[in-house]
């Protein structure tokens, strides 16, 4: 970016507003989300206001950080101490700036739509054609309204291929991002059911997606499904675009694949016109075969010779070895990212890795390997990166590789370097390693797992481990189904449902989740003690630990007259007013609330008579929102739950939420989530009606021992283990102790060893 900031409001069509000190200052970077940032000089922030969340109310904090200039779309933010750019629309003010600079490259931009794959294809693409060109990227995922304008804007002249992708989740949000990408060659993934609930037909949704690919010359699909396949071509036959079919089917295309997988992996054979070409990936799904189809029409669309990059293909790796966090050897943690290496994936790291450290104070150190295929002359790379490093206060750096060796006078902080891993692991020392958030990145050839490996903590053979992406994802899926201003309350009791309460309750809270809810104040003491802020309520409060609820900002549920005088008098005594509070009615599950109109009408004189609590939300519980076979029921408590309310909020002149819908209940009765809802095991994965949830979480373990056993004999206790024929068993030192269900014995429960489903014999013992 060159732009300065009176020339961006010149483009984006806005007023200069406030201090105009700052007018005609160079721009280096954009910021939408003040949470990851901290590098304020040269940056402009762009106040964007989604239904969720207003970006202008960081200004001032922004401001105190040393950020100076801003595109807002409220007019009274503007203030003396820094300069704005005032618009209508400041995320359509981000789309028009992306479109502008856009227009100043002309080399040939790929854009990738569809409903699966995108991100896939998008990385694949860039490992096989990585050491033919100097490749711009996507950052991760960044495909939305948001993010592909903050993709683009990391266009620069270096560069000569772009390879972006595009997703949509409603009708008419295509026609912008293809305005600000206008890709020249368009390559349409895989068309599957996700967000379909927001179109009225499949056809509906292809032709939504094909508008990226308006002023595209080329067109890469699949012809194998019908419906697409014919929308493409229409598509393609009027707006005079060449459509690149391929088959893995026999069906007339350009490219003709066939594919034979074999101990997981697949060899694929090409056929264009009378030439043949043949290549291998190191997976044997569908998917994979697909998307890797798609990427080598696109390699021989580019390349004159394919052939030369066919053994790329081989190398190909899981897109999900990338930024995961883990707990490091003497109070280290590890932020692990060696799938690729280049500036942009470097930049995103280092602020993952400055988030990190920033939480517990911790040493920042860099372990990074050479980067290649920048198109930097090598000197002037190894600056940026020194420079990357000295932004994000990185206080020492481990170099690995031998151009990175080469060039180490560029960095300024503590530095060591290496010609290669092997020089690295032969001078380890375990103890230079303390007290530091350390991020590893590497390219992947330089095999950077094994140093992650070195680093890592090992104390157990048996982990569960959980996807904080997928339980983003599981968020997401909900919130979708809700209306913008509906809050979410999030169930984080009983760690969580076995998750890790703390973790959780972090990464809720930087999703903006309105409430959590923990079952005893002690589950709430130790979320505050870690920091988090978000409201809290707790489920189950006990009268000996009010006065701890109280100094801890921990809201109750109060469910009986009693309560609520209890509750009140330790409030009176700490001299406080307003302490806020939420009432639980009983509509029918016989569990904890008050019950009857008689209760609630004590209830509702108690509270008025004094000032001490103040009620926020008014909530029941369902009893069966999971069987449709009782709805009659759930409805009943609909009826309960609508009048007891409206008789409580009717005796109060502030506002009061309501709530009572659990998961089961926001899948099942959207029309009844009031104000608020309350996520409980569906955030973890569990969807009654089958939405598209992922799994959150993954025990996995160790073999202590295999041994074969013949025909006949038994395995464990009690001899229930009878094999029918000789059989490899395989011992893991995994019990009830560790909380696997006994019942899961005897062939009901199952494990993977090496991808494959291998059942659990005989009783489950103890401790394995
Ligand atoms: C646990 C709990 C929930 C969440 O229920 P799920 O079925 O897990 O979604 C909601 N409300 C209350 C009061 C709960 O105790």
């Amino acid at each position: 970016m060159v732009f300065s900031v009176s020339e961006i409001a010149k483009i984006v069509q806005g007023e200069i507003l406030g201090n105009r000190a700052f007018s005609e200052q160079k721009i280096n970077h954009i910021i939408t989300d003040s949470r990851t940032f901290f590098r304020s000089e040269k940056a402009l922030f762009f106040a964007l206001s989604g239904p969720r969340n207003n970006g202008h109310q960081y200004i001032s904090a922004l401001i105190e950080k040393g950020v100076n200039a801003f595109v807002i779309s409220d007019k009274s933010v503007a203030n003396n101490n820094a300069t704005f750019i005032w618009v209508k629309n400041t995320t359509a003010a981000l789309q028009k700036l992306a479109a502008f600079h856009r227009q100043q490259f002309n080399f040939p931009l790929i854009g990738i739509t569809g409903s699966n794959g995108k991100t896939i294809v998008k990385e694949w693409l860039h490992d096989v054609l990585c050491n033919r060109f100097k490749i711009i990227r996507s950052p991760k995922s960044y495909n939305s309204q948001i993010g592909v304008p903050l993709s683009v804007l990391l266009m620069q002249g270096n560069f000569d291929l772009a390879i972006f992708e595009a997703g949509i989740s409603q009708p008419n949000e295509m026609k912008k991002l293809a305005e600000i990408l206008s890709p020249e060659i368009g390559i349409l993934t895989n068309i599957g059911d996700a967000h379909q609930e927001n179109f009225i037909s499949i056809r509906q949704k292809i032709q939504e997606k094909l508008q990226l690919f308006r002023k595209s010359k080329q067109l890469i699909f699949n012809v194998d499904n019908k419906t697409v396949s014919n929308e493409v071509e229409k598509f393609c036959a009027e707006n005079s675009i060449e459509p690149i079919p391929w088959t893995l089917k026999n069906n007339p295309a350009n490219i003709r694949f066939s594919a034979k997988t074999k101990y997981g992996s697949t060899t694929i054979k090409a056929e264009i016109g009378e030439t043949k070409y043949q290549f291998i990936i190191p997976f044997s799904d569908d998917s994979a075969l697909e998307n890797s189809c798609h990427c080598f029409a696109t390699a021989h669309l580019l390349l004159e010779d394919p052939g030369l990059i066919l053994k790329e293909f081989e190398k190909l790796g899981t897109v999900e070895m990338r930024l995961e966090i883990k707990q490091g050897i003497n109070n280290c943690l590890l932020v692990n990212d060696y799938y690729n290496s280049d500036l942009n994936s470097l930049a995103i790291a280092l602020s993952v890795l400055h988030q990190q450290a920033a939480k517990e104070h911790l040493y920042k150190k860099v372990i990074l390997s050479d980067i290649q295929q920048t198109g930097l002359p090598q000197k002037e790379l190894y600056r940026r990166v020194n420079k990357l490093l000295t932004e994000w206060k990185i206080d020492e750096v481990i170099g690995i590789g031998p151009a990175i060796s080469a060039f180490s006078d560029e960095f300024v902080m503590n530095k060591k370097c290496y010609p290669s891993i092997t020089s690295f692991q032969q001078n380890f020392i375990r103890k230079q390693f303390g007290n530091s958030a350390i991020l590893i990145k590497g390219a992947r050839q330089f095999t950077f797992e094994k140093i992650s490996e070195m680093l890592q903590q090992k104390t157990h053979q048996t982990e569960l481990e959980i996807n904080l992406n997928a339980l983003v994802h599981n968020l997401n899926v909900f919130r979708n189904r809700l209306k913008p201003e509906t809050k979410i309350m999030v169930m984080v009791k009983a760690f969580s449902y076995g998750s890790g309460d703390v973790e959780i309750a972090k990464l809720l809270q930087y999703q903006n989740v309105d409430y959590l809810a923990v079952a005893v104040a002690d589950e709430g003491l130790q979320l505050r003690n870690a920091g988090i802020k978000t409201p809290i309520i707790v489920m189950n409060p006990e009268q000996s630990s009010f006065q701890n609820m109280i100094e801890y900002q921990l809201e109750p549920n109060l469910y009986s007259v009693e309560l609520i005088g209890n509750f009140q008098k330790t409030v009176a005594q700490n001299g406080l007013q307003d302490f806020p509070v939420h009432l639980k009615i009983d509509t029918g599950m016989n569990r904890l609330g008050l019950k009857s109109e008689t209760e609630i009408q004590e209830a509702i004189q108690l509270i008025a008579s004094n000032n001490w609590i103040k009620i926020k939300s008014v909530f029941s519980h369902l009893a069966a929102s999971d069987e449709p076979q009782l709805d009659d029921f759930t409805k009943s408590q609909f009826a309960n739950f609508e009048s007891f309310s409206a008789l409580i909020s009717s005796s109060f002149s502030h506002k009061i939420d309501r709530h009572i819908l659990n998961s089961a209940g926001i899948e099942r009765f959207p029309e009844k989530q009031f104000e608020m809802v309350r996520l409980g095991i569906g955030l973890y994965g569990v969807s009654i009606t089958g939405l598209s949830l992922e799994n959150i979480g993954t025990l996995k373990s160790t073999v202590s021992q295999v041994k074969t056993v013949a025909s006949g004999e038994t395995v464990g206790y009690g001899r229930k283990g009878e094999m029918a024929v000789e059989s490899k068993i395989a011992i893991v030192p995994l019990g009830y102790a560790d909380g696997l269900d006994r019942k899961l014995g005897n062939k009901k429960g199952a494990a993977f060893i090496n991808g494959k489903r291998v059942p659990i014999v005989g009783n489950i013992c103890m401790d394995m």
